[in-house]
C-alpha cells in the first residue's frame, strides 16, 4: 500500500504554488485536480496584479505555467473529485468517486478554494445555461449583441459588466444597496463605460424566462417597495463564493461560512498534518497573490512536520 507523504487537494494558484515547492523539497507531491482545473484564475481574462508580469498575464495562461512548473520538479497529477477524507489518524485516507481503492497520505494539503454562489430565487437554477450564468469569460460569447444583468456590487460585479460591454448591446448592473462594495478603481472603470447602466438598490426577485431562455430579472425596488421587471437575455450573477469544504464533513474546524480556520500566521488546521491554503481558508484577501504565498506557506509548514513526525520508510512511497 502506497503512502503518500503529501496529497494536495486542488490546483488553484495556492496548491501549485505547494506543489512547486513539494516537489523542489524533493517530497514527491500527489496533487488531486478537481473538476477546475486551475482553479477561478481560469475563468477570468486578464490577469493585471499578479507581480512579474507587467503587461498582464491571461488567468488560464499563468495557470497553466504554475502547472508546468510543478510537473517539471517532479509534482505528479490525478484528476478526480474527493469524496470524502477521514482525517481522524494519520495516514490520512482519501476518497475519490469512481475509485475503490482510498488514497493515503501522511500530510495533507487543502487548497480547493471557493465556487461561485448563486441567488436562490425562482427560476435561477433551472436557467443555468438558458441565460444565467456565474462565469462571465466562460458564456460572454454567447450574448453578443443581446442585453445583460450582472448581479452584485463587488468587484467581480464591476469586473464581469466591464468584460461584458464586449459583447452585449447594455449591461445593466443590478445591485441591492445603494452603495457599491468594489474597490474605488474598479467603480470609476465601471461608471466610465458608457453600456453600463446602474439599476441600484433593487432586490432580486425571480428570474423570468420564456421558451427560449431568459427574459429577464424580477426586481424590488427598495425605494418603493414596487416590484420592477429589468428586461436582458443573460443574467450574469457575481455576488462572491463559498469555501469548497463540503467534503470535510465536520472533521477539521470551520467558521460559521465554511472557511477553514488556520492557526494564525501558519497554515496550520485543527488537524495535526493537514494544512489549508488560498480561498478555502481566506474570507479576507482573496487574491492570487496571497493564495499563492499561503500556498508556499502551506509547504513549508508541511515539510517541517514531515521532518518532526517521520512515521514511516518513505523508500517506498514514492507516487
Ligand atoms: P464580494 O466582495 O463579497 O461582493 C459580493 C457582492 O454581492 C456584494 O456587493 C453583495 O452585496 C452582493 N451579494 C451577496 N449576496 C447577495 C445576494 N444574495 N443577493 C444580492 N446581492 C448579493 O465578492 P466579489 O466581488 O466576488 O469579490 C471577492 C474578493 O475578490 C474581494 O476581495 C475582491 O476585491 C476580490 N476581487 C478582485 C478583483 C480585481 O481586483 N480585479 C476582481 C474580482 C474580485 P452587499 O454589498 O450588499 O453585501
Amino acid at each position: 500500500m502506497t503512502i503518500h507523504r503529501t496529497i494536495i487537494i486542488g490546483t488553484g494558484p495556492a496548491g501549485l504554488t505547494a506543489a512547486i515547492y513539494l516537489a523542489r523539497a524533493n517530497l514527491h507531491p500527489l496533487v488531486i485536480e478537481g473538476p477546475q482545473p486551475g482553479g477561478q484564475l481560469t475563468t477570468t481574462t486578464e490577469v493585471e496584479n499578479f507581480p512579474g508580469f507587467p503587461d498582464g498575464i491571461m488567468g488560464p495562461e499563468l495557470m497553466d505555467n504554475m502547472r508546468k512548473q510543478a510537473e517539471r520538479f517532479g509534482a505528479v497529477f490525478k484528476t478526480g473529485w474527493v469524496n470524502r477524507v477521514d482525517l481522524s489518524k494519520r495516514p490520512f485516507t482519501i476518497e475519490i468517486e469512481g475509485s475503490d481503492e482510498p488514497l493515503r497520505a501522511e500530510t495533507l494539503i487543502i487548497s480547493t478554494g471557493a465556487s461561485a454562489k448563486y441567488l436562490g430565487i425562482p427560476g435561477e437554477q433551472e436557467n443555468v445555461g438558458r441565460g444565467v450564468s456565474t462565469c462571465a469569460t466562460c458564456d460572454g460569447f454567447f450574448f453578443r449583441g443581446k442585453r445583460i444583468i450582472v448581479v452584485g456590487g463587488g468587484d467581480s460585479a464591476m469586473e464581469e459588466a466591464i468584460f461584458l460591454t464586449r459583447f452585449a448591446t447594455e449591461v445593466k448592473l443590478v445591485h441591492r444597496r445603494n452603495e457599491l462594495r468594489a474597490s474605488k478603481i474598479m467603480q470609476e472603470r465601471a461608471r466610465a463605460n458608457e453600456k453600463i447602466t446602474w439599476h441600484l438598490n433593487r432586490t432580486p426577485l425571480e428570474v423570468v424566462a420564456g421558451p427560449l431562455g431568459v427574459t429577464g430579472l424580477k426586481v424590488r425596488n427598495n425605494e418603493t417597495g414596487e416590484e420592477e421587471l429589468i428586461e436582458a437575455e443573460g443574467i450574469f450573477v457575481a455576488i462572491g463564493h463559498t469555501p469548497n469544504t463540503k467534503f470535510l464533513e465536520g472533521q477539521i474546524e470551520t467558521d460559521e461560512l465554511g472557511y477553514i480556520v488556520v492557526k494564525p500566521g501558519t497554515t496550520e488546521t485543527s488537524v495535526p498534518g493537514v494544512f489549508a491554503c488560498g480561498d478555502v481558508q481566506d474570507r479576507k484577501y482573496r487574491q492570487a497573490i496571497t493564495a499563492a504565498g499561503s500556498g508556499c506557506m502551506a509547504a513549508l509548514d508541511c515539510e517541517r512536520f514531515l521532518e518532526g513526525n517521520a512515521a514511516h520508510d518513505w523508500s517506498h512511497a514514492l507516487p
